[in-house]
């Protein structure tokens, strides 16, 4: 019997696991996918090296700010200062620049490796189904292994997480009221570097929202890699569309803005982020069921990026501490 089951290791649930590990508490991360990430995954693939999901992070509080000075001392981040380009109108009040940006040091998961370095985590263990009895809960795997805890965390996307609880639970309601947007990403790898005159750029016209370079970032042995995300109404429109079209019509895109990248990649493929962004997040930071000894938690608790589900998970850590004896 653990003292916690996370489920999920994305930003909020390793912030929460770490932070509960380091006061004693025997903690188990479960994560369907094979590596830590959540949204904030790197992937490797044919010697390019892309970040697919967030792009860099951004330190409003001053709380998180000391933290990413931690993790920047430490060699975990560092900052990123790319030659930017806007296409089209920024809608207004969108994107003040922040004072830095900040990238993860060889992708942007390498925090949450190292975090998942120091807990037990369970890879490819798909959490389907739960249950709470006296004196705790029992969380079930897709392949049917058991594991029980006297608290639980859950860090899926509000959906998935109204589908664990189940639809008599109190919080149903309030879990299918935050809305997930879609977005399509496409991972373009080029042999030769084309010539293109920015290293990222804010797209507000037509398929694309963002383009950038991903093997100037820090750390990266890579070769020109570089990934465009989808604006929402696109995703949405082409969400059950297959990855092969998704990945050459956001190609033309690219092309269109940057002929340079319209010439012929070694590598172009489509990721489809179901659950990318709330489109308003909760008023946060966390929901909870104390009776049950139960927290959720995720950006779309707290502010829809990295420091929202950083809040979030420091958060979740402070409540499910204080359900422990
Ligand atoms: C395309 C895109 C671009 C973004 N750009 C930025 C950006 O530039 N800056 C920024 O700050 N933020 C950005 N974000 C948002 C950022 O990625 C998120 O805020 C952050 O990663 C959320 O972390 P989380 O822990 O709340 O959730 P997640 O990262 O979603 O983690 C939840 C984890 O739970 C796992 N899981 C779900 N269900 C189960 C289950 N049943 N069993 C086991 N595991 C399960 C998932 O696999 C996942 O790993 C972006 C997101 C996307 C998709």
């Amino acid at each position: 019997m653990f003292d916690v089951i996370v489920i999920g290791a994305g930003w909020s649930g390793l912030t929460a696991a770490t932070r509960l590990a380091a006061v004693g508490r025997s903690v188990v991360v479960v994560e369907k996918s094979r590596g830590p990430g959540g949204r904030s995954a790197a992937r490797r693939q044919g010697g390019f090296a892309f970040d697919h999901g967030a792009q860099y992070l951004t330190a409003r509080s001053d709380t998180f700010a000391r933290q990413v000075e931690a993790w920047s001392n430490a060699g975990l981040l560092a900052p990123w200062r790319p030659e930017l380009a806007v296409f089209g109108t920024r809608p207004s009040g969108a994107g003040e620049t922040p004072a830095e940006r900040w990238v993860g040091v060889g992708g942007m998961n390498a925090v949450l490796r190292r975090l998942a370095a120091g807990v037990e985590c369970r890879w490819r263990w798909h959490a389907e189904s739960l249950g709470f009895e006296e004196g705790g809960w029992r969380v079930r795997s897709r392949e049917g292994d058991v594991l029980h805890a006297r608290t639980l965390l859950v860090t899926a996307p509000p959906s998935q997480s109204a589908a664990l609880l189940g639809s008599d639970h109190a919080l149903s309601g309030l879990l299918h009221s935050v809305d997930m947007k879609p977005c399509w990403a496409i991972m373009v790898g080029f042999r030769d570097a084309p010539e293109v005159p920015f290293e990222a750029a804010f797209v507000n016209e037509g398929a694309l929202s963002w383009i950038a370079r991903c093997d100037v970032k820090a750390g990266r042995r890579s070769a020109p890699a570089w990934v465009g995300h989808a604006g929402v109404e696109w995703s949405q429109a082409h969400l059950e569309s297959e990855p092969e079209e998704v990945a050459s019509a956001l190609h033309a895109e690219m092309g269109r803005l940057a002929p340079g990248l319209a010439s012929r990649p070694a590598l172009c493929v489509a990721h489809r982020w179901r659950y990318a962004m709330a489109s308003r997040a909760l008023d946060g930071p966390i929901l909870a069921d104390d009776a049950r000894k139960l927290v959720l938690a995720g950006d779309w608790c707290a502010g829809e990026r990295i420091e929202g589900a950083w809040i979030s998970g420091v958060s979740a850590a402070r409540r499910l501490e204080s359900f422990l004896p």
